[in-house]
């Protein structure tokens, strides 16, 4: 048996995020992409299904030619699905590269992340949905939450969707950067879902799974009081513990060496 490319890989992961008992996309929602090499990525095409889709669901696209959208004031629906279509790697290749294929790419850009999993988790829309969303996720609640999902997650407020949304995530995946050293791990977008990024497919499912999990035990503190959050100081003990460090390196969170 040959080693799976990195397309086997990026369906099964898909195939697993769409599982219905799971509860993180129904139908068209949510989209996926993993890097192919420095030049290009896959990600999902527009109209697929994440529980179905296969090989044929995904289209390779240029980095550069994707980013560039990013650069250009004042573009139109029209004008971003032009440029998503002319960033194929293979024009005659079918299928549309999906609306949020600038957000794959600037997730892809950070050192040390090959695959993106972004889903609209019911568990973790109810409180992106919800009043409460930034004070919800002001804090860390256990210590598997950290290990996994990193210090913090990258919350966005609700934008309009392609260039201004991409525009918006990458300006606060730099700030979190900054803040904490790091690539982060979860982003959380207001009104709209979840985005996991990881080195493997595996870690995406992971994180995606353990943000859900987070999601619901937040749901149930509301039940009883609210959200009683670990010190800063507790957070940062165990995000920097040396056996966590080694629990972290046997999940395939951090590189070796
Ligand atoms: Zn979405």
């Amino acid at each position: 048996m040959s080693e799976p490319t990195v397309l086997d890989r990026l369906v099964a992961m898909s195939n697993t995020l769409g599982r219905p008992e799971l509860d993180y996309a129904m139908l068209g929602e949510g989209n996926t992409s993993a890097r192919e090499d420095d030049a290009s990525f896959w990600v999902k095409a527009s109209g697929t299904e994440m529980r179905t889709i296969a090989a044929a669901g995904f289209v390779r696209v240029a980095f550069d030619r994707v980013l560039a959208l990013m650069d250009q004031p004042n573009l139109s629906d029209a004008d971003v699905k032009a440029g998503l279509t002319a960033a194929k790697a293979d024009p005659a290749a079918p299928g549309h590269p999906s609306v949020e294929t600038l957000l794959h790419a600037l997730c892809l850009q950070l050192p040390g992340i090959s695959f993106v999993g972004h889903t609209h988790a019911t568990a973790v829309n109810m409180l992106t949905c919800s009043d409460g969303f930034e004070q919800a996720y002001a804090g860390r609640l256990f210590p598997d939450e950290i290990v996994l999902c990193g210090p913090a997650p990258v919350l966005v407020p609700y934008t309009d969707p392609g260039v201004p949304l991409a525009k918006e995530v990458w300006a606060r995946i730099q700030r979190h950067v900054e803040q904490h050293g790091e690539n982060p791990r979860v982003i959380l977008m207001q009104n709209h879902g979840i985005v996991a990024l990881g080195r493997s497919a595996q870690q995406v499912l992971d994180v995606t799974a353990m943000a859900v999990k987070t999601a619901r035990v937040l749901l149930g503190t509301f039940a009883a009081g609210g959200p009683r959050f670990m010190s800063e100081h507790d957070v940062a003990r165990i995000h920097t513990r040396p056996d966590e460090h080694f629990r972290r390196l046997q999940l395939g969170l951090e590189a070796k060496g």
